[in-house]
């Protein structure tokens, strides 16, 4: 029996896989035989009709960032003649079109904007709570909240229990990359990866829900992927505060880093890394497939690949467009896809709840 298969053959048995067997199978080319084993996983842990998806939309507050990471092509330094920060009614208006849509969320995140202190953070949250009390504020990853203590000196706990008064939903577990400071250090300026962790366990703390995501391709190897998802594991085993687990892959496109890395990781590399993470991270609920940054059918096939959710239909997404990735998606498109993937399509809110609403027919009208 092949190493691979002993490994598959233990997780199927509800074992745990060690950080060794990890890096065998990030190793591996045996991509179809690790997919089924972890396609095999989230049928047994979710709904095996179903597959779900979020209509809600990103909304980057601001481009204005104090720090550099080379992978980014959306930032801009304070004090350049295209930097901008939304107002209030921009941000709102953002949010009606995406309600007439049957959004039931945002995903608000910007740079790391040097005058923007904590009250900025609750003034905003607070007005868009009045104004949508029933809409999900999902907003400010690791490295924003990281920014508000270095601005405000307050520590995370603290941070996050007033974003939570204030209105705050959930956390984005955007900005962690790869959460290992020998790839960190050499491509980004923004926190460390035990900060990152520890706004998490900040929030879990503090009763906030969050989701957690690895960009790789960013000159890591497989013993940095493996540190990142053992880590994940570890932190999800302490709190059990993260949702869903949202690998993608490096956008090249108009980032400094583009210019030295040739080459993006490839769709077996995601599908690779996809079907891992569902059969490391026993613990995580959810894995989501991210179609936006491999497109429409890459998503569609990562659905037998371990992922159970389609992620969303992203009405506005700004910093992965900006380095490349225009993939573009309606509601009807996405309810195909999974419909011809073999599923039943079903709206979620941010926490997973089914969203129940009734559909225009053109969405509806659909071969399945
Ligand atoms: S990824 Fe975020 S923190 Fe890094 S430069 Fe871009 S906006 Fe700033």
């Amino acid at each position: 029996m092949s190493e691979v298969q002993r490994i598959l053959d233990k997780v199927l048995d509800g074992k745990r896989m060690t950080a060794e067997e990890c890096a065998v199978l990030l190793e591996s080319y045996d991509i179809a035989k690790i997919g089924a084993a972890a396609h095999q996983i989230r049928m047994r842990k979710n709904d095996p009709n179903v597959v779900t998806y979020i209509i809600d939309r990103n909304v980057n507050y601001t481009n204005v960032c104090n720090v550099v990471c080379t992978f980014c092509a959306f930032y801009r330094k304070p004090g350049k003649p295209d930097t901008y920060l939304l107002s209030f009614e921009e941000i709102c208006k953002k949010i009606d079109e995406t309600i007439a849509l049957g959004g039931t969320g945002v995903l608000m995140q910007g740079g790391l904007h040097p005058d923007l202190g904590i009250e900025w953070y609750e003034d905003l949250l607070s007005r868009l709570h009045a104004r949508y009390p029933n809409f999900q504020l999902h907003c400010f990853s690791p490295p924003e909240i990281h920014n508000i203590h270095l601005i405000s000196g307050l520590d995370y706990e603290t941070i996050l229990r007033r974003l939570k008064e204030a209105g705050l939903s959930s956390l984005p577990g955007g900005g962690a990359e790869i959460l290992d400071d020998e790839v960190r250090k050499r491509v980004s300026t923004k926190c460390t990866t035990d900060e990152w962790l520890a706004v998490m366990r900040a929030a879990h703390k503090v009763g906030l829900r969050s989701t957690a995501t690895m960009m790789f391709g960013i000159g890591d190897s497989i013993v940095h992927q493996v540190r990142h998802l053992q880590r994940i594991r570890d932190l999800q085993d302490e709190t059990g505060g993260f949702t869903a687990f949202i690998p993608w892959t490096f956008q090249r496109e108009n980032t400094a880093l583009g210019r030295k890395i040739t080459h993006e990781p490839t769709g077996v590399d995601f599908l690779r890394m996809l079907a891992v993470s569902r059969l490391f991270l026993d613990n995580i609920q959810h894995i989501q497939a991210s179609w936006l940054t491999q497109g429409i059918k890459l998503g569609q096939a990562a659905l037998h690949f371990g992922a159970d959710d389609m992620g969303s239909i992203m009405i506005e997404e700004n910093v992965i467009s900006a380095a490349g990735a225009n993939t573009k998606a309606n509601e009807k498109e996405l309810r195909y896809q999974i419909s011809k993937a073999g599923f039943r399509p079903q709206q979620r809110d941010i926490l997973y709840n089914y969203v129940n609403r009734e559909l225009a027919e053109e969405v509806t009208t659909l071969k399945a």
